[in-house]
């Protein structure tokens, strides 16, 4: 085992982002972005603290955050090459003046509407007065559901750690562990690799835990012939990986092995249909045809996947409503799943780059059903 070095990662060209969001303000119908959303402030300053905001100006930066991050607010935006105004206020109401005095009288300010509160617009309105104040969805989000070479080699290093790290720790399964402590010693055994933290808490969920798709690990310990649900990912400089596989120490029997057939059969269809240019809902059709055929239609009871990068959830969904066409460059999972109350379930995920050619994929972790 080496633990990677985050150093070697290629650079991200972050500070050119911003050129490429202003061309969405006419649409919008805004002359300015106030980014709030801290994934969002991350992807266009390299800012990685918990408090700060962006405001984006038709030709200028204004980053704001208060003292605590003066030092690394500063560093930050210079090592991602970020030309930005850095104003440092102790209060968040000192933060909004300086983001009120970066603006033209009358200019139309975008909000982040899906992620501002009630009382943050209400706040912002009183101090932005003078200001129109618009709401706009997802246009950072826009930017971000095509990934860079950058943003792929670290996702692609996240999802290295966790397939290594589950190589590590499938033998520990045998050993009858709790739910809990495999969850935990997988989550050591990815940060030893070089993660910085779990991209969200492991899912490892056996026997008739696995009927539930977001199961907690228990205190239930693992038992031989059973199916378990191992659901995880790590995160590599900011950005997530995203797993599942679903095992059994020994022979589950036929049903089990079955149901496992089932969706891993599905899961290779949607593989085999994302393409750049494909529609989301396609990718989900692929799978759920593969299950419905079956005839457990209504146990597929979520959506096939979902987007992945700075979080674990992002654009674009993959899912029967979903009306986004797959693009070049995203990154998105695979991850049809069958639960059967009372019984069990199995899951099976990939994350994977979209590319002209078909699936990229970034998770390689092997597809073995039995120990
Ligand atoms: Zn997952
Ligand atoms: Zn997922």
């Amino acid at each position: 085992m080496s633990a990677m070095n985050t150093a070697t990662l290629p650079a991200m060209d972050v500070g050119a982002r911003v050129a490429k969001l202003r061309p969405l303000f006419a649409d919008a119908g805004i002359d300015a972005l106030l980014v709030t959303f801290l994934p969002n402030v991350r992807y266009l300053t390299g800012f990685t603290g918990s408090a700060g905001m962006a405001l984006v100006t038709a030709d200028a930066m204004v980053f704001t955050t208060d003292g605590r991050y003066r030092t690394q607010a500063a560093e930050q935006l210079d090592a991602a090459g970020v030309d930005a105004l850095v104003e440092i206020g102790a209060t968040i109401g000192e933060q909004r003046a300086a983001i009120a005095r970066a603006l033209d009288p009358g200019a139309r300010v975008g909000l982040e509407a899906a992620t501002v509160s009630w009382a943050q617009q209400r706040e912002l309105v009183a101090v932005l007065d003078g200001h129109e104040l618009v709401a706009t969805e997802g246009l950072v989000e826009r930017l971000r559901r095509v990934k860079e070479s950058g943003e792929v080699a670290r996702i692609r290093a996240a999802c290295a750690i966790a397939d290594d790290a589950l190589a590590s720790m499938l033998p520990r399964l045998a050993e009858g562990p709790t739910e809990r402590d495999f969850a935990l010693e997988l989550e050591v055994a990815m940060r030893r690799r070089g993660a910085s933290g779990n991209s969200f808490d492991p899912i490892v969920a056996s026997g008739p835990n696995g009927a539930k798709p977001h199961a907690r690990p228990t205190s239930r310990v693992v038992e031989r012939g059973e199916l378990v649900v191992i659901d995880f990912g790590c995160i590599v400089d900011g950005y997530c990986s995203d797993m599942t596989r679903t095992v059994s120490v020994g022979d589950p029997g036929p049903d089990a092995r079955r149901l496992w057939d089932v969706v891993r059969e599905s899961q290779v269809a949607g593989r085999d249909a994302v393409r750049e240019g494909v529609e989301c809902a396609a990718v989900d059709k692929a799978c759920r045809d593969v299950i419905a055929a079956a005839g457990w239609a209504e146990l597929f009871a979520h959506g096939t996947g979902h987007g992945v990068g700075l979080e674990i959830h992002e654009a674009p969904r993959v899912a029967s409503t979903a009306r986004d066409t797959l693009e070049a460059g995203s990154v998105v999972t695979v991850e049809p799943g069958v639960y059967l109350p009372g019984v069990g379930g199995v899951r099976i995920e990939d994350t994977v780059v979209v590319t002209p050619d078909g699936a990229d994929p970034l998770t390689e972790f092997p597809k073995d059903l039995q120990l």
